[in-house]
């Protein structure tokens, strides 16, 4: 039997015409046919690639990765690229009922028909709604079931970097940035059409550094490398975005200004995974920004990166932004601005940046813990940026926490507070009322690929109490004033069980997308009874997974997949102290 036998899709426009589109809720995200969708004669193309987010349209089509990687395929001309997200749970209810198969937007091709099916892999709490999709697809949700007239499964995204969790399900994984290795791989399937699914694994698992296919190792495992994109000024970028026919999570014009971090702090999986650091120079991003309005009519350019304030020509980039854009009255939106930076920017982004108020990632309160963490902000900065921000308009500031860090004490939890109401006092000096502070609060979740991927997490109980310690402190304060919102505690003991944890995961995530569960990532659907079932029929311990603390001889379940080298990221945390603590 070979791969690719070029059969003809399924098409079901008519049944999802007749019998399914009138009898779901929100029908706008399984149409299709937006402006500015790309649509091939997918028996005309040479490959058919489905790209698929486990997740519902709304945040698939906020995705920056998926858009690029759909532009970077649909512009060969061999390739079809089609988009898939995971129907809600009525529609889903409606497919079962009428055996629908899951299809994809542009085509409406039945997913089990394309020859490979690439999903993101961007959290931990995707994997049950990626066996979902398999599942509505009709394909068989592990790799060793799979048959020639199966697709390749394919797992990409930044979960790849730790995807042992997975691995029984995928056929191969691509590490690193996709958007050039992703062409290679696809060029590669095409000339080799003729081979067998197994011979077509195999040989794309000697021919590029950067595929690892899981089936093919068992106790020892090869050093799989990361693709790295050079040259990003000149890597393609959706220049003509979709326009989501449902409101999207983010409707902008994204452009990503800078990739990578030159901040080490040491919780930080995006840092150290995707490197080194690149930029985009100003003048390709008006360019950018330019065609895709022309083609979209946002009213918003989102500067992208993990850390914009790092990007060397910001100020230059909002002049020429502004002085294009101000006057069509298209806004620019920063994600969290380091603080020094922001108090550099504060009168241009006083006046270019939608005043929805300044966002600060301050992640501890002290300045001692935040040396412990290595993320170098430091209290005299942060007060005279906000200051600043006051004196410019701002009303509303937005801090982010996160609690439960190695080095953390009582004392720093209650902190928290008492930085947040001193922060909102502080504008009383400058127009004499107080301010209003949103602090969202997270969990610390120990992460593969970090210097903090040793330590062991904090409990629940632990957590619990680090919300009640807050909330009565801020009681104590009667500081109405100061809002706060807080990660969910259980979502993120999964996080740090699942994330860090090897192949034996696999069978705790079959247990819980068979137990009932699917979306993890939303409330109304999250059920962590499930997840506990899971763990106890897989024979582990949800707990103390959780909570393991990895020691310095210890191998470790990610240490194959890509990455900085492990005695550089161990090097790290010795120099944080964190391992005395
Ligand atoms: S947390 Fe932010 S500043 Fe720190 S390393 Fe990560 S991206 Fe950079």
């Amino acid at each position: 039997m070979i791969f690719m036998k070029n059969k003809k899709p399924i098409i079901l426009t008519d049944l999802v015409r007749q019998q399914f589109l009138p009898f779901v809720r929100t029908p706008s995200r399984y149409i299709g046919g937006e402006v500015n969708q790309i649509k091939k004669d997918l028996n005309e193309c040479a490959l058919k690639f489905a790209l698929c987010f486990p997740d519902v349209y709304e945040i698939g089509m906020s995705h920056t990765g998926m858009a690029i990687i759909y532009e970077v395929l649909n512009r060969q001309p061999k390739i079809a690229a089609e988009r898939v997200f995971l129907p809600w749970l009525d529609a889903q209810q409606v497919m079962n009922e009428k055996h629908i198969p899951l299809y994809s937007l542009e085509s409406k091709a039945a997913v089990r028909d394309f020859d490979i099916v690439g999903f993101s892999l961007t959290n931990e709490l995707c994997y049950t709604s990626v066996l979902n999709a398999l599942d509505l697809a009709g394909i068989p949700l592990r790799s060793k079931d799979r048959t020639e007239e199966d697709p390749i499964i394919l797992g990409g995204a930044g979960m790849a970097n730790c995807c042992e969790p997975v691995a029984p399900f995928f056929d191969m994984f691509l590490l690193g940035q996709a958007e050039e290795a992703v062409v290679e791989l696809s060029n590669f399937l095409i000339e080799n059409k003729n081979l067998t699914r197994k011979e077509i694994l195999k040989s794309a698992a000697q021919k590029f550094p950067y595929i690892y296919v899981p089936s093919l190792y068992e106790n020892s495992f090869p050093k799989i490398k990361d693709a790295v994109v050079e040259d990003l000024d000149n890597s393609i970028v959706p220049e003509k975005p979709i326009v989501p026919f449902t409101q999207a999570i983010h409707e902008r014009i994204s452009i990503e200004v800078m990739r990578g971090c030159p901040g080490r702090c040491s919780f930080c999986q995006a840092s150290f995974c995707r490197r080194p650091v690149r930029f985009r120079k100003p003048q390709r991003i008006l360019e950018i920004a330019k065609k895709a309005y022309a083609t979209t009519g946002f009213d918003t350019i989102g500067l992208l990166s993990l850390s914009t304030a790092d990007y060397p020509y910001l100020e230059e980039t909002i002049s020429l932004l502004n002085e294009y854009f101000q006057p069509r009255r298209v806004g620019i939106s920063l994600p969290s601005l380091r603080v020094d930076v922001q108090l550099k920017l504060m009168p241009k982004l006083a006046t270019s940046v939608r005043k929805s108020g300044l966002t600060i990632a301050v992640e501890a309160a002290s300045e001692r813990l935040r040396k412990i963490i290595n993320k170098p902000i430091t209290n005299e900065n942060l007060f005279a940026a906000v200051e600043e921000a006051y004196k410019n308009g701002f009303e509303n500031i937005k801090l982010y926490f996160m609690a439960g860090l190695p080095g953390e004490t009582h004392e720093d939890i209650k902190a928290i507070v008492k930085l947040c109401y001193e922060l909102a006092m502080l504008r009383k000096k400058v127009c004499g009322k107080t301010a209003g502070i949103n602090a969202a609060v997270s969990w610390f979740v120990p992460k593969a690929h970090t210097p903090f991927g040793w330590q062991s997490q904090q409990s629940q109980q632990y957590f619990q109490q680090a919300k009640e310690t807050i909330l009565d402190e801020k009681k104590r304060l009667g500081a109405r004033f100061l809002n706060f919102k807080f990660h969910h505690i259980q979502r993120s003991v999964l996080e740090s069980a699942i994330g860090r944890g090897d192949r034996k995961i696999a069978n705790v995530i079959e247990n819980a997308y068979r137990g009932g569960t699917k979306f993890d990532l939303w409330d109304e659907c999250f059920d962590f009874q499930i997840w506990l079932n899971a763990f106890e029929k897989a024979g582990l311990d949800l707990v103390q997974l959780a909570a393991r603390k990895f020691e310095k001889n210890d191998t470790l379940p990610w240490e194959h997949l890509g990455g900085p080298e492990k005695d550089y990221l161990r090097k790290q945390l010795e120099n944080t102290g964190a391992e005395n603590l």
